[in-house]
């Protein structure tokens, strides 16, 4: 087994449901958090846990050039290595090598690119990005991809649309011919519920498997923190699951590229298919438009994933048009230059106005920090540049996003149709 996906209440277009891979359930429409180099900045995963985050993001471009994959790999994968027993997702690197690097040299073969961090010369191919994302280890790996500029001409559209389309059949067939090299030991997934004492014990038995090369006490901390999973998942040594890989639409911001994208590559065969190619600058109508369009010629039993959106309120729109997965470093790089959002809107803590304001950060919000902290010493701490600043507005931030998709998975569930719920909104605050 590698992922299944249950469709549990549907309300027009949206949908809820539950994504089963091996290593835990998540719960969708959902919200994944970046961990850009194996870490979600400032939070350690313990925390994560506690605020409910049972999938997240990492980035194969940048695990590649820092520690590199073989590293990862010989420390059980980015579970292992980062201690993280739930879901995890990787993108193939293609979108970091088309926005970090201007001196990127795009072939038939793949592309060649400078390192940012040193200036040395790579390669990347949908051979090479599957390598790297199955030595990574993710749940979910995505193909190799080329993300189209904005703007850009019909013709570039669709020569790049064609090549990302060629791109995803070398990645498919790399993936299908190399899956079994995946770091994991062999797992499976079964319902918490349906686990019994002994069984339990075997799963502990397999985390300690899993963990080879780690302490027992890590071990077992981890098989707890895995049984302890309120998503209800535990891993066994048995069965043999391997990685999804999903496929990336494209097409830049042409409705029928975007149609014959989706369908070539739901010919290529996928078990989820992305929405790629969005926030490249593009007008944000224009993004939900092609969203829309796009959607239409997706299969309505496999997840969808829309990368790299977006605000609280497009990430509720979205969910509402029938997306079940999204990606976005929004809250966490705005709380790291000290923007909130918050039920009333968005807030700059910096401001002066909260310098002696004794109020929670948000009334409405019941994260650690606003149940603990003011505004007052949230400003004081990002004038005075302290690692608690980042930290705390990260924590806040996330908890205000995964609260957001809750209360859109529940207004689904309920029947209460797609509208973003009350008091979501980035909107400046007046
Ligand atoms: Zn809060």
């Amino acid at each position: 087994m590698s992922i299944q996906f249950q469709i549990e209440a549907t309300r027009d277009d949206a949908r809820a449901g539950k994504l089963i891979t091996p290593h835990a359930v998540v719960e969708t429409p959902v919200f994944m958090p970046v961990g850009t180099v194996g870490t979600v900045k400032g939070i350690p995963q313990d925390l994560l846990e506690e605020l409910g985050v049972n999938i997240l993001l990492g980035n194969t471009y940048h695990l590649y050039l820092r520690p590199g994959v073989e590293t990862v790999r010989q420390m059980g994968g980015l579970h292992g290595f980062m201690s993280w027993d739930r879901v995890i997702l990787t993108d193939s690197g293609g979108f970091q090598v088309f926005s970090l690097n201007e001196l990127r040299k795009v072939t038939e073969e793949g592309v060649t690119f400078r390192s940012h961090l040193d200036g040395s010369t790579h390669f990347f191919s949908p051979e090479s990005s599957m390598e790297a994302q199955i030595g990574l280890g993710a749940d979910i790996i995505m193909a190799f991809d080329e993300c189209t500029e904005f703007p850009a001409n019909w013709e570039r559209m669709r020569t790049s649309m064609e090549m990302t389309a060629r791109w995803a059949a070398r990645s498919k067939k790399y993936f299908e011919e190399h899956k079994g090299e995946v770091p994991w030991g062999r797992a499976h997934v079964r319902p918490d519920a349906s686990i019994g004492a002994g069984e339990r014990q075997l799963s502990v038995q397999a985390a300690e498997l899993r963990c080879a090369g780690q302490t027992r006490a890590s071990a077992l901390r981890q098989a707890e923190a895995s049984r302890k999973n309120p998503a209800g998942t535990s891993v066994s040594a048995a069965g043999g699951a391997t990685q999804s890989l999903f496929g990336i639409v494209q097409g830049g911001m042409d409705f029928e590229l975007r149609r014959e994208s989706a369908e070539r590559t739901i010919e290529i065969g996928f078990p989820g298919y992305a929405i790629g190619g969005m926030s490249v600058g593009e007008p944000r109508e224009t993004s939900r438009e092609v969203v829309k369009a796009t959607l239409a010629h997706l299969p309505k039993d496999k997840p969808r994933y829309l990368m790299g959106v977006g605000t609280p309120e497009e990430i509720a729109m979205y969910a509402g048009m029938g997306v079940d997965m999204m990606d976005c470093v929004l809250p966490t790089r705005a709380a790291r230059h000290g923007l909130l959002f918050t039920s009333a809107g968005k807030i700059s803590i910096k401001q002066a106005r909260y310098a002696k304001d004794s109020g929670s950060l948000d009334p409405a919000c019941r994260c650690r920090v606003c149940q603990r902290y003011s505004r007052a010493y949230l400003r004081h701490l990002y004038a005075a540049n302290e690692v608690l600043a980042q930290v705390l507005n990260t924590i806040h931030n996330l908890s205000f996003y995964l609260d957001t998709m809750q209360r859109v998975r529940h207004s689904i569930r309920l029947g209460e149709g797609t509208r973003p719920p009350s008091g979501v909104s980035s909107q400046p605050k007046p």
